[in-house]
């Protein structure tokens, strides 16, 4: 591949995301899923998408903000690739805009250095960012990735309810006190991780590695995402009372499951008389 400014050339060596696809059991199945790529460098953008189609996706592209909104609401597409600097409209009103309407997994695309941006990205929606230079290999990894956690699972894990909250992993909603609550995939699985494990404390690391998949990421993804979620189920989010920070180490959920009381019927204590 010749060299192309913003992309890193593929290289031999095993990268994290190849090992993790290859430990995968389940393969993501590009099969007709279809992904936007937002990119205004058209060098960038024909080698991403030469890549995507190469696994077997379809790709729609835009090079400006206004028309991926446009294409975004008329091709529906599954996943959005989205640059963080675009002409008109940028990455992160994109993102914001998609949000409103949308809960398509966005991957924001921001240059190296700029942690502001890409933590602005995180917070206005995105489900995951990666850097140039990337690997177009890695970037494709990336997608099937998110994908595949967004795709229903074919025997999906029960629904937990806890503290007013319903979780269903099989249709993907979580209500709140029977109000619907707009989660992105990533809100999503991290909230199911939590409310299925409540009371136990979480580092960063233990969470981005459970839920993001990741080996090692910039940790700051976790905190965004934290805080986005106690934006959308504390009732007071500056006091949370369900995802807990616990100082020096990380995160806790708090909610008590509803549908297991504490109440033990039947016990046997005083049941049985003195024979
Ligand atoms: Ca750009």
């Amino acid at each position: 591949m010749p060299s192309v400014p913003g992309l890193r050339a593929p290289h031999r060596q095993q990268t994290y995301a190849e090992s993790v696809t290859t430990n995968s059991a389940a393969p993501a199945e590009p099969g007709n899923r279809r992904i936007l790529l937002v990119e205004d460098e058209q060098t960038i953008a024909d080698v991403v998408r030469d890549y995507l189609l190469k696994a077997g996706f379809q790709v729609d592209m835009a090079g400006d903000g206004f028309t991926a909104l446009e294409l975004a609401a008329s091709r529906q597409p599954d996943l959005v690739i989205l640059d963080r600097m675009l002409p008109g409209l940028d990455g992160v009103e994109v993102c914001r805009r998609l949000r409103q309407s949308m809960s398509v997994p966005v991957i924001m695309v921001t240059a190296l250095g700029t942690e502001d941006d890409r933590i602005l990205g995180l917070e206005m929606g995105a489900d995951d960012y990666v850097t140039k230079p990337f690997s177009p290999r890695e970037l494709v990894l990336r997608v099937k990735s998110v994908l595949r956690r967004s795709i229903k699972e074919f025997t999906p894990e029960p629904p937990v309810e806890a503290a007013g909250l319903e979780l269903d992993p099989a249709s993907r909603t979580v209500t709140h006190r029977g109000v619907p609550l707009a989660l992105t995939v990533r809100e999503f699985d991290l909230l199911a991780f939590l409310m299925r494990r409540p009371h136990q404390v979480f580092s960063r690391e233990e969470l981005i590695k459970a839920v993001w998949g990741w080996d090692f990421g910039d940790l700051s993804t976790v905190t965004v995402h934290v805080r986005r979620l106690r934006e959308k189920i504390e009732a007071n989010p500056t006091k949370p009372e369900l995802l807990k920070t616990v100082w020096g180490v990380g995160y806790r959920f708090d909610g008590r499951r509803s549908e297991t009381g504490n109440a033990r019927p039947g016990s046997r204590e005083g049941g049985y008389g003195r024979q």
